[in-house]
């Protein structure tokens, strides 16, 4: 699997609709990175992303980017449309949104989302006031691929260290636990990722969270940040005894990022999981996720919780993103 970037493909097709659609007020998930899966290529969707990120508002402001990553069906889409509310609201009451009103979004109705490997982008990039008056403009990414197979693993590992790379917050979203396999796979990403990058900083990543969902043991570790962070120190700990791969892959975690946190998030219910005609309306989802939920956003959004892109310990603005993700691009294109 390689990169390659070409404007004219004709997967462009689309984009001249989003202008008229934005025009109408309606923004929407946008492809920024398709998966080529004759050729085993990645493209990058450029027309796109300058219209995004190149707009007059947006263009000069240092850019914070918040990616929620991890394999389909898992909830992200879910999570992600929470955040647009929060986005939308930019309160830090009643944002969650009322008891009847279905979410819409990056939702897994509506078409705009297939199962497609590859990174989508809301549309709208959000201009937040931080608590110092400054202004920053916020972009949410949505990277996803699977790791089912020996072939994808690879495939998608290119895939999740460009988003990585990308971001400055990378929301790793896991079911039930955080698994030996799934440090593995971050392993082999972060690994991918800081070959490609040619500034040789000691942490070349952010901040990455650990999400874990339906975290059914909040009577070891409570739900939350806090309990996260209990779990983390636990799973992420290197011992004499353990086997040296195991003491590797932990090491190289902690070494890939400046700050590793950890969410530990209960089941939103049985509703969510299973009706088929569930829209998100927030009577169908269990309190207790909804309390974590008010958590988990702001924790991630709020105007003193923004972490802003640096690259090589530089803040960067929209515009330099956009020749940031050409350059990661074409290096994978080898
Ligand atoms: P995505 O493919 O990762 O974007 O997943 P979606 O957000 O489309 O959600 C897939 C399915 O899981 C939908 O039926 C959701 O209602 C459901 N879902 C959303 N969040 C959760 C969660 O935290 N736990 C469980 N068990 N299901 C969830
Ligand atoms: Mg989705």
């Amino acid at each position: 699997y390689g990169f390659k970037s070409d404007r004219s493909h004709p997967r462009n097709e689309g984009v001249d609709d989003l202008q008229d659609e934005e025009e109408l007020g309606t923004a929407r998930p946008v492809q920024i990175v398709v998966a080529d899966e004759e050729e085993h290529s990645f493209l990058l969707q450029e027309a796109a992303l300058e219209r995004l990120l190149l707009r007059e508002e947006v263009q000069d402001l240092n850019v914070v980017v918040v990616s929620v990553a991890g394999a389909f069906r898992k909830g992200k889409s879910f999570l992600l449309d929470f955040m647009l509310r929060y986005m939308y609201r930019q309160s830090p009451d009643s944002w969650v949104g009322g008891e009847e009103q279905p979410l819409t979004g990056f939702t897994w109705r509506g078409g705009c989302e297939r199962e497609t490997t590859g990174i989508l982008a809301w549309s709208e990039v959000f201009v937040m006031e931080k608590p110092d008056g400054s202004k920053v403009a916020v972009l949410l990414m949505d990277t996803q691929g699977a790791f089912d197979s020996q072939s994808t693993i690879r495939e998608c590992a290119t895939l999740f260290a460009l988003s990585t790379m990308t971001s400055s917050v990378q929301v790793y979203n896991l079911s039930q636990n955080l698994q030996e396999d799934d440090l593995q796979h971050l392993q082999l990403f972060t690994e991918y990722g800081r070959l490609a990058m040619k500034e040789v900083c000691e942490k070349p990543f952010q901040t990455l969270m650990f999400l874990v969902r339906d975290w059914s043991y909040p009577y070891e570790h409570p739900y939350g940040l806090e309990g996260g962070r209990s779990f983390l120190e636990k799973r992420l700990q290197v011992k004499p005894n353990q086997h040296e791969e195991l003491q590797n892959v932990r090491k190289h975690i902690r070494s890939c990022f400046s700050n590793i946190c950890c969410f530990l998030l209960p089941h939103p219910g049985l509703r969510v999981a299973t009706n088929p005609h569930f829209d998100g309306r927030l009577k169908d989802i269990d309190d207790e996720f909804k309390k974590e939920l008010l958590n988990l956003v702001p924790a991630l959004l709020s105007p003193q919780n923004l972490v802003e892109k640096e690259i090589g310990g530089v803040k960067i603005t929209c515009r330099d993103l956009v020749l940031y993700f050409k350059a990661y691009m074409k290096i994978y294109q080898g």
